[in-house]
């Protein structure tokens, strides 16, 4: 099965593509369309339809092409946010709420696994913070101790299992973890068996509604349906979620190990940027999965270092046999830290679930019964906090919009004119770049038989340029993620359309 990157992720590994069964069909209307194959639209669709809703996941791929397909799958009950943050910026309640909350998702994901049986690989595990420095203790009290006020358990720990000089620790029981594609197969097939439909290939275009009325324009006809929800990680098209989220690249490699001694806790340090490590053991093999090194979308171009950087951090603290896997993937981080879930502004009966930043299996899951408690009995616990629509001017906030300010300093006035551009085509084989001429740009790939690859690089949701992602072999849009194949097709939202290709034999 594939994914949006070109790096085969541990989890694609002996995985078979999901095949559905139901006949998907235009004729009949819906009561729910689920947008979107990931662990959000996939526990949204199965709690609807075993519910007694009539539901119908549309996927643009296939199930678990997004960044489910390319995650890490911890489940904890500490998020990237602090609590002291969200006790900060929205109250203690809002903090013990989303405690709660993390609790809650695993605890969905605990009873979904043995209510259909889904065999996920998953495992209770209990986490390791440690801090090397003074600073990084003074910010891991902080999240111990607002942890603790917020209702997770948490204690001192004395061991971390790597031989690492640290000043404190801290360990988080009833952690969990899973392998992300099995288990959200197995959400496809339980949905399916209780009669849901899931049509792939299916990329929703637009979304039109008239007399209460849903009409889904896609790629495999119109479909009519009451209920809506965008499960897309990054919401299609440009929306206030365009300027209230920005788009992140996370690495991953999975290790085998000489000893044999492979770590049974999670393992997170506490440097800027961090690094966080997990065994899982896929087809009787174990590996040490380690990632980090985060950064905005399109903002370094040398892809590719990052990987060393991170192999070099695992390799001073384990005796590493050989790298396994390496790959990236997207997520999105909110403007104020929460996720977006619950019904989009303006849009009556159109759901959303969005900005999870590193914790999508925890929110996505969340959101799943954040939605369909709302479709179900219009209202949820979760409602106001976590309001797409909520404006909250915070410190900080003025940050995120100078930081996202490339949203219109990357956008071009002037379109490009293609005359004589070959040769600017002065690129080696597998590698890539934007050109310019007289004023306007062109992106160009030359594969390893040396053909050129040319395609326009104003990315058409919001016209900023794209730009060359070495590891993944991509193009990728700098101001909100969109993320482009070799020849254009759409990879990652939020747009809905792909790069033009530009007939390089008549330049
Ligand atoms: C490297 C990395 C490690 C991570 N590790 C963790 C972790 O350990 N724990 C944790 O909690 N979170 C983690 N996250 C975050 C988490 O993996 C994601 O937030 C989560 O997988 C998002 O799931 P999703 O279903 O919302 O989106 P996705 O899995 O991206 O699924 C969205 C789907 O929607 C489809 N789609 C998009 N647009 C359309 C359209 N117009 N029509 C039809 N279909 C469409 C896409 O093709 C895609 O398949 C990590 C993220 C990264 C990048």
């Amino acid at each position: 099965m594939e994914r949006d990157g070109r790096l085969r992720s541990l989890w694609q590994e002996g995985v078979t593509a999901y095949q559905p069964h139901n006949i998907f069909t235009t004729d009949s209307g819906y009561d729910v369309l689920i947008i979107g194959g990931g662990i959000t639209g996939l526990t949204t669709a199965l709690l609807l339809q075993q519910a007694g809703r009539k539901c119908m996941l549309a996927e643009a791929h296939h199930i678990g092409f997004g960044t489910t397909g390319g995650t890490t799958a911890h489940l904890n009950t500490m998020l990237d946010t602090p609590y002291s943050t969200i006790a900060k910026n929205f109250g203690d309640d809002a903090a013990k709420q989303m405690a709660d909350g993390c609790k809650e998702a695993i605890y969905t994901v605990e009873q979904l696994a043995a209510k259909y049986d889904i065999t996920c690989d998953l495992l209770n595990k209990t986490a390791v913070l440690f801090a090397e420095t003074d600073d990084q203790v003074k910010s891991l009290d902080d999240i111990y101790n607002s942890a603790l006020e917020a209702g997770v358990l948490a204690e001192p720990e004395t061991e971390v299992q790597m031989p690492v000089g640290f000043k404190k620790g801290y360990r988080f029981p009833d952690q969990a973890q899973i392998h992300p594609l099995k288990y959200i197969n197995g959400l496809a097939k339980a949905f399916e068996d209780a009669g849901g439909v899931i049509a792939e290939q299916c990329l929703i275009k637009e979304l039109s509604s008239d007399a209460g009325v849903i009409t889904a324009h896609t790629t495999r006809g119109d479909i009519h349906t009451q209920y809506a929800v965008y499960a897309t990680h990054v919401v299609p098209g440009v929306n206030i979620f365009s300027f209230r989220c920005a788009p992140y690249r996370s690495y991953v490699m999975a290790f085998s190990l000489k000893s044999g001694e492979y770590p049974t806790t999670m393992i997170y340090d506490a440097q800027d940027p961090y690094h966080y490590i997990r065994t899982h053991e896929v087809n009787g093999r174990k590996y040490v999965i380690a990632g980090g090194y985060d950064h905005k979308t399109g903002h370094n171009a040398d892809t590719e270092a990052v990987f060393t950087k991170l192999e070099q951090y695992i390799r001073e603290y384990f005796d590493v046999e050989a790298i396994a896997y390496r790959w990236s993937s997207q997520y999105y981080e909110s403007v104020d830290g929460l996720p977006y879930v619950g019904q989009m502004p303006g849009h009556e009966n159109v759901f959303v679930a969005t900005g999870f930043g590193g914790n999508g299996m925890i929110l996505g899951s969340l959101s799943g019964k954040i939605i369909s408690d709302m479709i179900i009995s219009g209202n949820s616990p979760y409602k106001d906090l976590l309001s797409p629509g909520r404006i909250k001017f915070l410190a900080g906030m003025s940050n995120f919009i100078k930081e996202n300010a490339d949203v219109i300093s990357m956008f071009i006035g002037k379109r490009l004119d293609y005359e004589h551009v070959e040769q600017l085509a002065d690129i080696a084989a597998n590698e890539a770049k934007v050109i310019e001429y007289n004023g306007s740009h062109i992106a160009l790939y030359k594969d390893v038989k040396g053909r050129i690859h040319a395609l326009d690089p104003v990315c058409p949701h919001a016209k900023c340029i794209v730009v060359w992602n070495s590891a993944e072999k991509s193009w990728d849009c700098p101001c909100h993620g969109g993320r482009y194949s070799i020849d254009g097709t759409l990879l990652t939202g939020p747009a809905t359309k792909g790069l033009t290709p530009i007939d390089w034999s008549h330049l």
